[in-house]
Formats: structure tokens, sequence, C-alpha cells
């Protein structure tokens, strides 16, 4: 073991105790509650932190409204907030073994992967940064007696509601977007991981982002989440999470017919072909399910093997699994850390024992692991002999464990492939590149990646088919969910 220890900004931090952004203002929740944050690698409670109701709530959106309506960040000059956006990354850069600690605390991951992380949450600010000086209007082929030209335009108030899997990272989706494009935001984190979002609005401020633009209110899903989801002063609200909540939101959207985006679960397919370079697509299906202990929406937990190769496939597939270390995160020898709540740990260990009684075989893995204390460990496990319609097959885990289908041919590796109510993301390991593309196209779903798995890029839009959700966040697609475009005439007779 070679554990690290925490540096004072950290403790400082968590001592504090956090609280809530609004109005640019450090603020407890109006009834005074708290709720308590607990560290998944001891199962042991870090710190509180306000739970935020409907009334607190009320004030994120007010103080979002009135910097929409003065116009304290939209009628900024574009370079200015271009600059702001920028100090922003660099900011979250320059403090990245603090967030990186901190995001390791609360979520259990390991250090060198939240560092990673850290690091693409500055980049997405960085990326969005070029934004405000690139939003166009255009002109229109209207009857030569009129003029007619849109304009982008802000949406107004931005609601952001995000998991616990990549808590810095998804909120940076939800807020850099809606600065961008000139919107104020409230962002509702996961209750089991909200110290990051915290420092995220602490940091906007000290990077010059006016007051009330971005709001961080913690609390709770069916109390917070709903309350924002619900809002009548709230233009537009981003989800990611689970296809149940995300169903909420839709119908919590009705008050005001707000817009909404969502970005939900995900059952991907990864599919492993016989002229796949082997080496490489055993290591990538293997980081592709047990990276961040499988709690990716992408995760590739359905692995589909052409039947020549299955047994061979399989074998290095579990022999290379059964190295990762498994660890608490503040460890840098830990490969996969525990999973996030022991709400998740329940969930994951019941879907392994369903999986033995639908009457898959575990070839590697298959319990919790006790010997690492009360954190919520769990053994990456993998399923073989699954057949597609197993629920271990069709429901999302969101867990270490893998699903492993025996498939013949292109035909019918696409059909099984798409045999699922998600359509979030795919991978296809081959060397022939008229395979590889001829896959990509039959797959439905947002995202295929061609030997590999998982890479995002803020530059690159990201989202759904069919139940993993609608509307793109990242990219250039990212303009149509925080813009709208209105159109002038001018009659020029
Ligand atoms: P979740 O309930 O969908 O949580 C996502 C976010 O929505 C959290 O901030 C949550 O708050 C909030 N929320 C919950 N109920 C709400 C409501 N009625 N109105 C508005 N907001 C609400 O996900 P989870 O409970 O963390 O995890 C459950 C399962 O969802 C996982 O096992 C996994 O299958 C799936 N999941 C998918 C993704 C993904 O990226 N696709 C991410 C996370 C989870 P609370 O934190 O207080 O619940
Ligand atoms: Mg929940």
């Amino acid at each position: 073991m070679a554990h690290i220890d925490v540096i004072p900004e950290v403790s400082k931090f968590i001592e504090g105790p956090p609280k809530m952004v609004i109005g640019g203002k450090p603020t407890d929740a109006a009834s005074g509650e708290t709720f308590e944050v607990r560290d998944p690698s001891t199962g042991k409670v870090l710190t509180e932190v306000p739970r935020g109701g409907m009334a607190d709530i009320d004030a994120a959106v007010g103080s979002a409204r009135v910097a929409v309506e003065d116009k304290r960040w939209s009628g900024l000059r574009p370079g200015k907030r271009t600059e702001v956006l920028f100090k922003l990354g660099e900011l979250i850069k320059r403090n990245i073994n603090e967030l990186a600690q901190l995001e390791s605390l609360d979520s259990g991951k390991p250090i060198g992967i939240a560092q990673g992380e850290m690091w693409m949450a500055g980049e997405v600010f960085r990326y969005y940064s070029g934004w405000p000086t690139k939003v166009y209007g255009e002109t229109n082929p209207t009857a030569e007696d009129t003029f007619v030209y849109t304009l982008r335009e802000p949406v107004g108030v931005c609601g952001g509601i995000i998991p616990w899997n990549f808590p810095l990272v998804m909120a940076t989706w939800k807020v850099a977007p809606a600065l961008a494009f000139g919107n104020a935001c409230v962002l509702k984190p996961a209750e089991q991981t909200p110290l990051t979002a915290i420092r995220l609005g602490e940091l906007a401020l000290e990077a010059g982002v006016p007051e009330g633009v971005v709001n961080v209110v913690t609390g709770f899903g069916d109390e917070a989440g709903q309350a924002l989801a619900q809002h009548e002063d709230v233009d537009k609200i981003a989800f990611t999470g689970s296809t149940e909540v995300g169903r909420k939101i839709l119908h919590a959207s009705e008050s005001n017919l707000k817009r909404v985006t969502l970005e939900l679960g995900g059952k991907s397919p990864n599919i492993v072909f016989p002229d796949a370079n082997m080496k490489r697509a055993v290591k990538g299906s293997m980081f592709g399910i047990f990276l961040n202990s499988g709690q990716v929406c992408t995760a590739g937990s359905r692995i589909l093997v052409d039947s020549s190769i299955h047994d061979e496939f399989v074998s290095a597939l579990a022999e290379a699994t059964q190295q990762m270390k498994l660890g608490p995160g503040l460890d840098d020898e830990t490969g996969i850390g525990p999973v996030v709540s022991e709400e998740q740990l329940e969930r994951v260990t019941g879907y392994i024992d369903l999986g033995r009684t639908e009457g898959a075989e575990v070839i590697t893995g298959g319990e919790r692991a006790v010997d690492l204390g009360d954190g919520y460990f769990v053994q990456p496990t993998i399923f073989t002999g699954v057949r597609n319609e197993m629920r271990i097959a069709q429901e999302e885990i969101f867990g270490p464990v893998a699903a492993v289908i025996e498939v013949s041919g292109v035909d019918e590796a696409i059909e099984v492939a798409n045999n699922t109510i998600y359509g979030l993301a795919a991978s296809v390991w081959t060397s022939d590149l008229s395979k590889a593309h001829r896959v990509a196209q039959g797959i439905r779903a947002g995202t295929v990646w061609v030997n590999g798995h998982g890479m995002v890029d803020p530059s690159v839009s990201f989202g759904g088919y069919k139940q993993s959700g609608f509307g793109r966040e990242l990219g250039v697609h990212s303009m149509e969910a925080y813009t709208q475009v209105k159109s002038v005439w001018l009659n020029l007779k």
C-alpha cells in the first residue's frame, strides 16, 4: 500500500463545513439542515453539507434570474467572457491536487484517475472559453423587400442535475456551455458527491464570473432536484443520470415547458472480432468495463465476442482482470476503487446473484471484497455464457460486472448490439477497415469507438439514441441546447 496523505487545503475545505454557493455567497440551507457525505473507501463520514430544498432552489433560481435580466454576464464583451472562462479552466488545473483528493475521498475513485478527470474538467472550460467570440447569426434568403437576420441568444436560467460517477467533469459539462453561451445556472450535484461542485462554484467567483451566475445547491434528488426540475422560472434543464429519474425530469418540466436534455443510462456493447489486435482488445475491453468500478454511463458492459476466439479471449480477459488491484482511492497502487455507496454495493452484488440465478457463469470475481474493511469494494466480475435476453445483459448494473455474450459474424454482432433499450455508445475491435465502418453505421448509438473505448473530448458531441436520452452535449452541437434563435424582420418597403 502506498497511502497518500490528505493535503491541508483538503482538510480545511472538509472541515469548512462546505456551504452552498447562492448569489455568490456561501449559504446554509434555509432549513438549517445538513446531510452526511461519506468516504466509500472506509464507509466513514467525511463531512456534512447543507440539505438544500425548495426554498434554497428558489433563492438560487432567483439570483440566476436577476443575473440574466441585468446582463451582468451576457452583456460583457465576448472577449471578456472568454478571458474569464479560460481563467476558470486554469484555476481548476492549478488546484488539481486539491480537487483530485476531494474527488477521490468523496467518490472512492483512484487518485491517478481523479487527477486525469480534474485535468479534463479544466480542458472543458478551456474549450468553451473559445465559444463566446464565435456565436454568429445568419441572414435569410427572403423576398427583396424584406431583410431578415437571426440572433442566437442565451436561453436564460439553466439547471444542471448531475450524477456521482464523474462529479466535477459532469458539473463542467453543464456549467461551461451554459456560461459560454451567456446563460446563468443552478447546479444540483448528486447527494453522494457534492464537494467538488461546491469548489467549482467558489472557483468560478475567483475567476471573475459575476455573483449569481453560477449557483450550487446541494441536496437530495426528490427535494432539491425535483424543485429545480419543476421550477417555473428555470428555462432549461440538463440532466445526467438514470433513465428512471430522466422520466421524472421530463414530467416535471411540464410545469413551464422548459427545454430538457437528457443523458441517461446505457448497456453499451463492446464487440471483439477475430481480426482484432488481441492484446489491445483485451486491455481495452477490461478498462472499458472496469474503469471507475464500472460506474460509467458508457461502460462496455456487454462484451460481444466472436465464437471463433471466444475461449481464448475470455481467458486472457479474466487473467488481466485478476491483476487489477482493488483498493482505496487514496492509494497510488489502486487500479480499481470501491463503488460509491452502500446502496450501490447492494445493487451490484444483487445483480451478481441474479446473474448466477439466470444461469450465467462467473469466471472471475463475483463477491464483495471483505478483506479491505468496511469500504464498498466489489471484485471486478466477469460472467460468461450470458444470453442477451438475460437481465444482467439488459439492465444497467453500474458496477464492475461484465456480461460476455458469444456471437457469430458481423450481422449477428450488430443485431445483438442493438437489441437493448439503450443507445449511448459502442466499441468495435477489428483491423478490417470496412468492417469497422459497417458496424459503426449499423449501431444505433450516439458514440461508436473503433479500437478504443471511452474516449471523450470537449470538441466531440456526446449523447444518446433511444432510451439513453436526447440532445447533445459538448462540441458544436451544444450550442443548440444553450441558445435560442430569434428571427428579426425588417420591412424595407
Ligand atoms: P439518479 O437517481 O438518476 O441521480 C442523478 C441525479 O438526479 C442526482 O443528482 C439525483 O439526486 C437527482 N435526482 C434523483 N431523483 C430526482 C428527482 N425526482 N428529480 C430531480 N432530480 C433527481 O442516479 P443514482 O441514484 O445516483 O443512481 C441510480 C442508478 O442510475 C445507477 O445505478 C445507474 O444505473 C444510473 N446512473 C446512470 C448514470 C449515467 O451517467 N448514465 C449516472 C449515475 C447513475 P440524488 O443524488 O439525491 O439522488
Ligand atoms: Mg438517487
